[in-house]
């Protein structure tokens, strides 16, 4: 039987997947010797087989049992003991944060008996009957499932006009037998009274929390597989609400927005810890702790520098002190912002503490892609309404709205928005999701808003105190009187904390403008260089991009681009050259085709020149045309329209009024329409077929290809075959190539893309005739699945994430099981046959971190995406060579 309960003795901080991240923190702060409650952590393998079987595993309950006698026999008293009681509280955690989403039960082990003890023990009546109604109500709510708002109700009507500081201990003894009034009204049964059964009920209720709907968009929304479980924490109660000398606080070893060193955190007096994260009251700066109570201060400084060695990271505490003494109640390495993580990694290969190879491995693709969204233009002129506290960097402008159901409305509209709250609550999520951006009036950098906006990499501006939110008006207040109601646009800054009347116009992140070649300037952009720096020369895959214009080549050089993976040459057939390609659909004789092939060819060797002079010097793999030829004629309705139109008009001019009649050409194209019109056309007559149906066509772009290379020192094509199901294909197209390229004296490598399944089972013949391979995972993840890549993400891909089916959409993240193993297999088989195979990625997951670590995984030689995403690959290339060295296949 596995072993399913830990003491925090036992544990350590290796130990997440079993533990979660809070239990193997609190065993792991433990062990080195820092002031932690005792306690024991019911792991989530457990948790899985609860929700599984629905029932706790075998052997379970004695093992608890086990636990808990040894935690009271610690602590010299038992859980609930009348004259004496040890509490404690039973909380959620799991692998990875998700902050607020699962349930916690604090003060178990109180009932009718043991709140006389805890009040004789702590001599403070008024906190033993708070702390006894607290956990009815938190019970009531989270175990026994009872509207939370029946016993705020009762809590309001007995409070009438005074603050919760005024109930003294009578009012609070009545509140309980309320609050127990309510519990039997609600579940017919009576408060229950053992505090063993107050524990197990509390255990299986974090457990269910699991699968609660906001735990569950929390981990659509953060990646978080949905199978992992959260492992349960039962920890000796300790007391920040037992008067002035006890107080709970959050605190960052550095600041997690810029990572400054320094001390960050909040302290709220005589409080509960739930009290401050939840940005109800308003707490006081940490540094205030130095006058309340200097030497926990120091003490806290003291562990908090321990744990940054200890860790060698920024690390996020939760702590209380009870009568002066501190208590550690929970750590973990700190959620930072994306210019955070880059700046904090650098500084800790200062300190010594790390090297550059973890530098890199401490940073993601992920954070690199935010810092390079645009921040405000300047903002003078604009009208500041106020300034809050810079929570989750950015710029976001949008339409004010006052509650998430609004936020998610208008955004499923179209339109942006900001989501304006008092301060926000896990219930907030969707709208937070939905939102550019968020604005609270309340709570500080460790509120809830701050943290998860913070995770989401979304613009959070919160505690502009100065504003007077009123969320039924659906309105807010500025000073000055100036009202911004439901639908008026705002802007906020999320790097200043300043929030403007109006749109602000935005402007380039000064990464980006590094990337653009701007010299390295602030701490920031150093941080990014040298860590960039670092991962192009530990990363094996090359990085290309997918460009088409000379421009965008360009830029992607300047991105870091280390040639062109995929150059797809079907605008060059838009616009004015529509018509010659009409024309050459409506040849009807070998002489017209060649000549609209002719007048094609030469507006196609500009085009490719262009773009050969961007990349000078670096390869270029130009991909001959792919889509259905009919998606370059007019619309089979609009045609159809115009030329009865026309008919009908020529058919009045017979009654002797005047009018024009359909032109032969007009109906030789709707013939054409008709002919060419397919019920697949993404299954249909595209890509390789159509070079071997349609005369010329790729000898034209050949030719062209060609003579662009002569035009360009330093060129360096390579010509791609798309679509290709079977070598004989490949062959057919490669024979007249090879005839072109010799002709034309150019020499060019000559390579196929794998998107095909076809393609990827055969790998080994088709390599016969490629030079390269280039993964077109776009295609090959539509054909794999049968999803029609232009359809399903919009119509059914919300259910299927719902149903769980896949945690990613596959267009977006390879799926590795399916997509993967063909190209595993194309990999391998190409390979055998061709042993120095060149082989690439060039659909959208080339840019994808968690596709570009599969790429490093299966021995590809480059990933290619949009200049964009260049430097988020390189990053990421980097970081896949750092952190799966024994994987490569090569
Ligand atoms: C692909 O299919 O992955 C690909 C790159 O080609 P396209 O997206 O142009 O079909
Ligand atoms: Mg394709």
């Amino acid at each position: 039987m596995p072993k399913y309960v830990y003491d925090f003795t036992e544990g350590n901080k290796d130990l997440k997947d079993l533990l979660g991240g809070k239990g193997a923190n609190l065993a792991e702060m433990t062990n080195i010797g820092l002031p932690v409650p005792p306690g024991f952590t019911i792991t989530a393998e457990a948790c899985r087989h609860y929700l599984g079987h629905g029932g706790m595993p075998e052997g379970l309950e004695e093992e608890i049992g086990g636990h808990l006698a040894a935690l009271e026999e610690r602590m010299g008293k038992r859980l609930g003991q009348a004259d004496d009681p040890l509490l404690v509280s039973v909380r959620s955690g799991a692998k990875f944060s998700m902050p607020g989403m699962m349930e916690t039960v604090l003060n178990v082990g109180l009932n009718d008996d043991s709140v006389l003890g805890l009040a004789k023990q702590s001599g403070n009546d008024r906190f033993a009957w708070d702390s006894y109604r607290r956990l009815i109500q938190m019970f009531g709510k989270t175990v026994l499932d009872i509207d939370g708002e029946l016993f705020e109700h009762a809590m309001d009507d007995l409070k009438g006009e005074r603050e919760d500081t005024d109930l003294d201990a009578a009012d609070l003894q009545r509140l309980v037998e309320t609050f127990k009034g309510i519990v039997r009204e609600r579940t017919g049964r009576d408060f229950p009274a053992d505090p063993r059964e107050q524990m197990d009920l509390a255990v299986k209720a974090v457990f269910d929390s699991w699968n609660a709907p906001r735990a569950i968009l929390y981990r659509r929304q953060e990646r978080i597989p949905a199978d992992l479980g959260t492992a349960v924490n039962v920890v000796a109660m300790v007391f920040g609400n037992m008067g002035p000398d006890s107080g709970t606080g959050v605190a960052f070893t550095r600041d997690p927005g810029s990572g400054r060193q320094g001390v960050y955190g909040d302290y709220l007096r005589n409080a509960q810890g739930e009290d401050v994260v939840a940005g109800i009251r308003n707490t006081v700066p940490l540094q205030e702790l130095e006058t309340i109570n200097p030497e926990a201060y120091r003490r806290l400084l003291d562990i908090m520098a321990t744990l940054e060695r200890h860790y060698r990271d920024l690390c996020d505490i939760e702590f209380t002190i009870e009568r002066g003494r501190l208590w550690m109640l929970q750590t973990r390495v700190g959620k930072r912002t994306a210019a955070a993580a880059f700046c904090i990694a650098t500084q800790l290969v200062d300190e010594g503490l790390i090297d550059m190879d973890e530098a890199v491995t401490r940073v993601t693709g992920d954070q690199l892609a935010q810092l390079m969204f645009p921040r405000f233009a300047a903002t003078a002129g604009n009208h500041r309404l106020t300034t809050g506290m810079n929570a989750s960097p950015g710029a976001a402008a949008g339409r004010a709205v006052f509650s998430s159901e609004r936020a998610v409305e208008l955004a499923g509209r179209g339109e942006a928005v900001i989501l304006v709250r008092r301060e926000t609550n896990p219930d907030d999520l969707a709208g937070m999701i939905a939102a550019h951006g968020v604005l609270t009036s309340r709570g500080g950098k460790t509120s809830h808003a701050a943290v998860v906006a913070r995770g989401m990499g979304k613009t959070c501006v919160c505690g502009a105190e100065e504003l007077e939110v009123d969320p039924h008006a659906r309105r807010f207040t500025a000073p000055g009187g100036v009202v911004v109601d439901e639908g008026d646009v705002i802007s906020i800054d999320g790097g200043t904390g300043a929030v403007y009347l109006g749109e602000v116009p935005v402007t380039a992140s000064p990464v980006a403008e590094y990337f653009e070649g701007e010299p390295a300037g602030d701490e920031l952009v150093r941080a990014v260089d040298r860590i960039m720096t670092h991962a192009d020369s530990v990363r094996r895959l090359a990085v290309r991009a997918n460009a088409d214009t000379p421009e965008d080549a360009a830029r992607a050089r300047r991105y870091g681009a280390q040639g062109i993976g995929l150059c797809r040459t079907e605008h060059m057939f838009l616009g004015e050259r529509r018509r010659l390609v009409e024309d050459l659909i409506l040849a009807t004789t070998p002489e017209e085709r060649q000549a609209a092939l002719d007048a094609l060819e030469p507006l196609q060797t500009g085009d490719f020149t262009g773009i050969f002079e961007a990349m000078r010097g670096l390869p270029v793999t130009i991909r001959l045309i792919d889509p259905p030829l009919h998606e370059f004629l007019p619309d089979l309705t609009d045609l159809a329209v115009k030329v009865a139109l026309a008919d009908d008009r020529a058919a009045d001019r017979a009654d002797g009024r005047t009018g024009g009649g359909a032109d032969d050409r007009d109906r030789r194209l709707l013939d054409a329409v008709k002919r060419l019109h397919e019920q697949n056309p993404m299954l249909g007559l595209r890509g390789v077929r159509l070079g071997l149906t349609v005369p010329g066509l790729f000898a034209m772009q050949v030719r062209a290809i060609a003579a662009a290379a002569r035009r360009v020192e330093g060129a360096c094509a390579e010509i791609m075959i798309p679509l290709v199901g079977a070598v004989q294909e490949l062959e057919i197209v490669k024979e007249e190539a090879e005839r072109i390229l010799a002709e034309a004296g150019v020499e060019a490598a000559i390579g196929t893309m794998i998107e095909v399944p076809r393609a990827a089972l055969t790998a080994g013949q088709i390599a016969e005739a490629a030079e390269f391979f280039s993964f077109g995972t776009n295609d090959l993840t539509q054909m794999m699945w049968g999803f029609s890549r232009d359809d399903v993400e919009s119509a059914f891909f919300g259910t299927y994430l719902d149903l769980g089916v896949f945690g990613v959409s596959p267009f977006e993240s390879v799926d590795r099981e399916g997509v993967g193993r063909l190209m595993r297999i194309a990999v391998e088989e190409g390979r055998r046959t061709r042993p120095d195979l060149k082989l690439g990625i060039c659909g959208e997951h080339g840019g994808d971190p968690d596709s570009v670590h599969f790429c490093h995984e299966i021995g590809l030689d480059y990933v290619s995406c949009s200049p964009f995403r260049i430097p988020v690959a390189r990053l990421e290339a980097g970081r896949a060579a750092l952190t799966c060295a024994q994987s490569d296949t090569r």
